[in-house]
């Protein structure tokens, strides 16, 4: 009896010895994007040309959107929005305007939610195509350009994306800017600027009247283009 609970007892710790390690590698694999731990994504691009791309998430913000917009076209630059469907949903206007100034526009889940990664294929299938729908609602172009909340991705993602014929974006150069402080933001943007470097902004952000034209000046002074996604990477923005 003592012999059969210490063989128990040492099966459960080697069940946690090999078990838990493996589950905060998959856990971390899922949250670092970058690691293409479960499928293929694009988090920077070739390195041959100093170009980069600036990328923004979670809008179309109402006010937040267009006070980028104008920022960028003052300095005749394009960029790529990862927009949230339901946001889309609220202000297709924005993403009419933001279509029509010759940026790209991609999807970045209906619901934005973490949970979201962990369903299977065919509810991030049904959430990926309800935004889809919303942005072809808009600007009559299907995009092919997805990037998954919180950069989170999962063996069920692969599987949808897959499905749908879409493309994963991550990035590799990331302010911070929701909580940093705008000296911060530029220091980590340009600490270690490269080329190929995609750049996670925010469009829902009023800080960005202050710091964004700052990033864009940084980035031409040190001699670098800023391109949009289908360029740096060379892909299809829309089907
Ligand atoms: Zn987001």
């Amino acid at each position: 009896m003592l012999l059969l609970q210490s063989r128990m007892g040492f099966s459960n710790y080697w069940y946690l010895i090999v078990h838990i390690p493996y589950l905060a590698l998959l856990l971390y694999a899922s949250m670092n994007i970058q690691f293409d731990f479960y499928l293929k994504s694009h988090s920077k691009g070739p390195g041959v040309a100093k170009r980069v791309a600036i990328t923004f998430d979670d809008g179309p913000h109402p006010e937040h959107t267009r006070m980028v917009l104008d920022i960028l076209d003052s300095f005749s630059v394009k960029a790529t929005f990862f927009c949230i469907g339901k946001n889309a949903e609220s202000h297709p206007d924005v993403l009419k305007c933001i279509d029509e100034k010759g940026h790209i526009i991609g999807n970045h889940s209906y619901v934005h939610q973490t949970w979201l990664d962990f369903m299977p294929p065919f509810v991030i299938k049904n959430d990926l195509l309800k935004t889809n729908q919303l942005i072809i609602d808009a600007i009559e172009k299907e995009p092919l350009l997805f990037r998954p909340p919180f950069g989170v991705t999962t063996p069920s993602m692969a599987l949808a994306l897959k499905s749908l014929k879409m493309e994963c974006i991550g990035w590799n150069n990331r302010s911070f800017d929701t909580i940093a402080t705008n000296e911060l933001i530029m220091k980590r943007i340009m600490k270690n600027l490269k080329s190929g470097d995609i750049i996670l902004l925010h469009d829902i952000l009023p800080k960005h009247k202050e710091v964004l034209p700052r990033i864009i000046r940084a980035i031409k002074d040190a001699s670098f283009e800023i391109v949009p996604l289908d360029q740096l990477l060379d892909v299809k923005a829309y089907a």
